[in-house]
């Protein structure tokens, strides 16, 4: 149940982004609420991933505000993107692990990263993994993995500094229905245990069957918000 009363962990407001002279989203206006699952649907090029873009901070919009947890993140310095991004885990449809390191070396390299204790490591690795059910596969090699697998080592990976946000850009793009399905039941037990996701998606099938708010981008604007929504891209 979402309670409007609350403070939106995420709120975009009036916010534009030109690419050269096309603009590429116009004027969007949204609020998130702690609590939600939000599924952005619409066609190639209405803007999704710009936006999921300028949420992760990999690009700032030309005007307009990006409040996240409180704070206007088009204003962080380079100095604090990278404790703003711990709190923000993303996964793309390509999964984008590393090669040479199998699953744990994957998810214990963003760790690593951000000077966690080898006994930390060792401990928290594992937990996250056995939570994507991958407990079977911590020395497996991303080339040794299905598809699916391997979009559940990049959500552990996404998982392991307990982000507040969870953003999935088209994560069952290249998967079969039944290990697309798989990485929807795993999305929604994060959500249930409190992580706000954002779900950028083509899957008619998923979408329908989960009955969340969805939000349909068309040609740069939010042109529909529905709560226990369908797809309708
Ligand atoms: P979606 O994720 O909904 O398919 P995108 O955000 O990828 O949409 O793209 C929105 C529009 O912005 C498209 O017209 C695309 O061609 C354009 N676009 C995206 N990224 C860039 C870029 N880096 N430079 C120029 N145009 C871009």
């Amino acid at each position: 149940m979402v309670t409007q009363e609350k403070e939106p962990i995420i709120n975009i407001q009036g916010v534009s982004k030109k690419y050269g002279s096309v603009v590429v989203l116009h004027d969007i206006n949204l609020k998130i609420y702690p609590g939600e699952f939000v599924i952005l649907v619409g066609p190639s090029g209405a803007g999704k991933s710009t936006l999921i873009r300028l949420l992760n901070r990999e690009e700032k919009p030309d005007s307009g505000k990006i409040i996240v947890a409180g704070r206007d993140i088009t204003k962080l310095s380079s100095g604090e993107l990278p404790y703003y991004r711990r709190n923000i885990g993303t996964v793309f449809q390509d999964y984008k692990l590393l090669p040479t390191r199998n699953a744990w070396e994957n998810v214990a390299y963003a760790l690593e990263v951000a000077d966690v204790s080898d006994e930390e490591i060792r401990q928290r690795v594992p937990k996250v993994l056995k939570a994507v059910n991958l407990g079977d596969h911590l020395d497996a090699y991303p080339n040794q993995l299905s598809g699916g697998e391997a979009q559940r080592v990049s959500i552990a990976r996404a998982l392991i500094h307990n982000p507040k946000i969870l953003i999935a850009d088209e994560p069952t793009g290249n998967l079969d229905p039944e290990a697309g399905q798989e990485i929807a039941d795993i999305l929604e037990k994060i959500n249930c245990q409190g992580t706000v996701v954002l779900l950028a998606t083509h899957n008619r099938d998923l979408v329908d069957k989960m009955r969340k708010r969805v939000i349909t981008m068309k040609q740069g604007r939010i042109v529909l918000d529905q709560r226990q929504g369908r797809y309708n891209g």
